[in-house]
């Protein structure tokens, strides 16, 4: 195996998906040729110039494709060995510790307080009962789409969103309420520290007579966002991931490089992890992100108590919404998944361990499905057009190098 060279730090996911497509497409343009060519041993001889050719040139060079990254799957771990990749091995090791702090047990049993149970185990019985109504009617044996723990989280999440947390762009002032305006940071205060704010905002009230100054603490510790029950997406998804903790299911925080977080929960109905994002409301839409708000992520990375895992692929469906990915090489971005892992299953049962082994490989599983049924869904928007003069184009939308239309147009001189 070939060292792994900086040069190749790009995504993983987006290289291979563009070098399968190429793949794909030679494979595809071949057999054309092949079907071309055997046809012509029983037809006519032809002058017309279209039969004559074949491949006309293309505007992009035909090369074949490295297969650079097929040639580092399976990839092999390896320790960061720059500054850079150090670094952002810290910055992972320090965001790994956020969902740490929800497992205090005394802490969980309070928070449960706060959230109205009663309402949402009915609510989840109500629609686990539908849903088994649903599955029956569709014909015996027939699963229904959710099991009830995941119509308790789909009903926590509903309460949560609609009436317990409080979304903050600008704090209002708390002496007129007038709007206010962001001027900036302030230290934290010691209390606020204490509370696990880091970062303060410094906002003023816009009402010149006023002038008040209001302070928004960033705080990340979820026990104290159970009080104040406001503020922007770290905040939802860091008390949500709590209170999901609290209700008894396992619970990922999901970092995005993109400045967004969100959390996963485990459905043990469907034995996969579901997206939750809470400031959303959002209920296993993990495409919500790229396909619908049009946004391309580099990293999305889920932390838990046990371990840490880059589920980019689940988020990421198409190398179109792929970022580079220039943190860490691919090899040293695994090597600090491992490590995170290792250090959190450390204690763990064997027994445990070999479950925990089993769903690693089963999400690894239907990880690599998504990049595949990506590859399809992008081999499927071609389309097969006649041109003027009769010949063939096959086209698409430009979607990207991978599928260039020029580049395909060579495709369709093979003969369809
Ligand atoms: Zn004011």
């Amino acid at each position: 195996m070939s060292p792994i060279t900086p040069t190749q730090d790009h995504s993983a996911e987006a290289t291979l998906a563009q070098e399968m497509t190429e793949r794909f497409r030679q494979v595809l343009s071949l057999k054309r040729m092949n079907d071309l060519s055997a046809s012509r041993v029983h037809a006519p001889v032809s002058s017309s110039p279209r039969e004559r050719t074949q491949i006309q040139p293309t505007a992009k060079p035909d090369a074949p494709p490295s297969y650079s990254s097929l040639r580092n799957i399976p990839l092999v771990p390896t320790p960061p060995q720059d500054a850079r990749s150090r670094r952002f091995r810290n910055m992972l090791h320090r965001l790994s510790n956020i969902p740490l702090r929800w497992e205090n047990p005394g802490l969980l049993d309070e928070a449960l307080q706060a959230v109205p149970l009663e309402q949402i185990y009915n609510e989840a019985e109500d629609e686990s009962e539908r849903l088994r109504a649903e599955a029956e009617s569709l014909g015996r044996n027939k699963k229904p789409a959710w099991g009830y723990q995941d119509c308790v989280v789909r009903a926590l999440l509903r309460w949560f969103k609609r009436t317990f947390f409080t979304w903050v762009n600008n704090p209002a002032c708390q002496r007129c309420y007038s709007p206010t305006v962001p001027v900036g940071l302030a230290e934290p205060t010691p209390e606020e520290f204490a509370f696990g704010a880091q970062q303060v905002e410094l906002y003023k009230c816009s009402h010149e007579a006023c002038g008040n100054y209001e302070r928004f603490p960033r705080y990340n510790d979820a026990f104290v966002l159970l009080q104040r029950r406001c503020g922007r997406n770290g905040e939802w998804a860091n008390c949500f991931g709590m209170l999901c903790r609290a209700i008894g299911c396992r619970v990922r925080w999901v970092w995005n490089s993109e400045d967004h977080v969100w959390t996963e929960v485990y459905s043990t109905h469907r034995r996969r992890w579901v997206q939750a994002d809470p400031c959303e409301e959002a209920w296993d839409k993990p495409r919500l992100y790229t396909e619908g708000w049009g946004k391309k992520l580099a990293y999305c990375i889920a932390f838990s108590s046990e371990g840490a895992v880059d589920v980019t692929r689940r988020y990421v469906r198409s190398y179109r919404h792929a970022l580079d990915r220039t943190r860490c090489s691919e090899p040293e971005l695994l090597y600090i998944m491992d490590e995170i892992t290792a250090m959190r299953r450390g204690k763990l049962e064997g027994r445990d361990k070999f479950r925990l082994e089993g769903e690693v490989m089963r999400e690894h599983r239907e990880l690599w499905g998504y990049v595949i049924t990506g590859i399809a869904a992008e081999l499927c928007r071609l389309r097969v057009e006649t041109r003027r003069d009769g010949s063939l184009a096959i086209v698409g939308e430009r979607v990207g190098e991978g599928l260039d239309p020029k580049v395909l147009e060579g495709l369709a001189e093979t003969g369809t």
